[in-house]
């Protein structure tokens, strides 16, 4: 009886690893057809709200395998869900897609713009979007083989650039019955670590003045240029009285036209950030004091936009060990030689001091856990505090490389890019495998969720009320 049973044991483990190699070779055998999908949207790169051609890809993409797609969702024309299946667990897994202004690149090792001044996929969203849709239709068909139970979705989530898309995906209730999100980014490593983003709330200060002859009646024109300059000092100033970490950065995004005319309009963009979501709140609600000041001071009038608002990421421990466990089974990166040579000669355009070899790329980094974010945000924070998320990066980059730079658009748009996106492919699909062959570890994500927020949490979107600002980039 024992021995029926241990036999029993064995195949099934068996069975487990052979239908695991059977996923991952399959991907492999389609690695040049997803690499072509990134290609193509990195190839024609779209800002936030605007991702039309790039959506419509990826989702043609994912019926054609056999999904349910709903496009247009929470009001976004871009904005998708794709459904397989029914029944719990609920596993999503997200794709964004949106490029950069200002930083177009071809894909070679020095600085050589598509389109001077034209837009780029400097986060590497082209490979966020396309390895997302591998990993779906590779769990998706692993599901209809082995007949397994739940409902797995695709979210196809724009804007993440300052616009945003996923906390109006999560206003929605597109995701509550979600027990799992997953995510992963492009970027210099492999990395899978618990680990935390900046809270951000962004504001476009807009302030009105009265037009003059600079030099012929100067005393008759109100300045709204030197309310964006007073309100900028007071802001400048700020930075003494913010907590350390805290990230205040601005551009003057409208400051007049000629200088002979005094500005009627000016307006500029800043960005307030810090790990905690209340923190960034406080010092927000003091730089609209800056603003009125300014305006006061200058007899302008100022009104605001939020353009954006974002949680810090919360990390999940849970979950993030499965991902790391799985990563570090793919492995990382392992360049050609021709993969090499470009990858030297782009660490050659670092500046002095940072220290990379093209060998990182094949290196996982161990597991870390880090409540408190360093770098940047992103709107998957408001997710994680909704529902039990994990994410992680991948070396679609030369090591060393920066996010939002002219390098990272380059190994992006060739073989060293699409590499490291089958990477998160791979590792997004046996973690997906792993939690609908074991649902239960989706009970204590949540409970692990439930603790880091606390009992008294209750969602507030940092953007307010708004509607998804769609033209934020127009
Ligand atoms: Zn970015
Ligand atoms: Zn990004």
């Amino acid at each position: 009886m024992k021995k029926y049973f241990l036999i029993i044991l064995f195949n099934l483990s068996c069975f487990s690893i052979f239908a695991q190699e059977d996923v991952l070779k399959k991907l492999d055998s389609k690695a040049d057809f997803y690499g072509d999908l990134a290609r193509q949207i990195w190839a024609n790169p779209e800002l936030g709200y605007l991702e039309t051609n790039s959506s419509a890809l990826l989702q043609k993409t994912l019926s054609d395998a056999g999904f349910k797609v709903t496009p247009g969702v929470a009001d976004i024309p871009t904005a998708f869900v794709a459904e397989f299946g029914s029944g719990k667990p609920v596993i999503g897994i997200m794709a964004e897609f949106d490029a950069l202004p200002g930083v177009s690149q071809q894909a070679v090792p020095f600085r050589q713009a598509v389109v001077e001044g034209g837009p780029g996929h400097a986060c590497g969203h082209h490979l966020f979007g396309a390895a997302s849709v591998a990993s779906g239709i590779a769990v998706m068909d692993w599901m209809k083989e082995n007949k397994i139970q739940g409902t797995l979705r695709v979210y196809g989530t724009p804007a993440e650039e300052g616009g945003g898309g996923k906390v109006y995906i999560a206003r929605a209730g597109l995701i509550e019955d979600v027990d799992v999100m997953m995510h992963w980014h492009p970027g210099s490593q492999n990395a899978a670590g618990a680990t935390s983003s900046l809270a951000n709330i962004s504001t476009k200060f807009r302030f009105y003045g009265e037009a003059s002859h600079a030099a012929a009646a100067p005393e008759r024109g109100k300045s709204a240029l030197d309310a964006v300059e007073a309100m900028n000092f007071m802001v400048n100033l700020m930075r003494e009285h913010v907590p350390m970490e805290t990230r205040m950065h601005y551009v003057i995004t409208r400051g007049g036209e000629a200088p002979n005319v005094v500005p009627a309009f000016a307006e500029s963009y800043h960005y307030v950030r810090h790990p905690d979501a209340l923190v960034v709140q406080q010092i927000f609600e003091r730089m609209v004091k800056a603003a009125e000041g300014a305006a006061l001071g200058t007899q302008t009038r100022m009104e605001y936009e939020v353009i954006n608002g974002v949680y810090n990421l919360l990390p999940n421990e849970t979950l993030a060990r499965i991902m790391h466990a799985n990563l570090e089974k793919i492995g990382g990166v392992s360049y050609s030689p021709e993969e090499r040579k470009f990858a030297e000669e782009i660490i050659k355009t670092y500046p002095a001091g940072v220290k990379s070899s093209p060998e990182d790329a094949e290196k996982i980094a161990p597991f870390i856990v880090n409540e408190k974010g360093g770098g940047g945000s992103t709107d998957v924070g408001d997710i994680s505090w909704l529902v039990p998320t994990v994410g992680l990066g991948t070396a679609t980059w030369v090591p060393g490389t920066s996010a939002h730079t002219w390098q990272a658009v380059a190994a992006g748009g060739m073989s060293i890019g699409q590499k490291g996106m089958m990477v998160a492919a791979k590792t997004l699909t046996l973690t997906a495998m792993d939690l609908f062959k074991d649902p239960s570890v989706t009970v204590k994500a949540l409970e692990e969720l439930n603790k880091r927020r606390g009992a008294d949490f209750e969602y507030k979107a940092l953007v307010g009320d708004r509607k998804a600002p769609l033209d934020y980039r127009k």
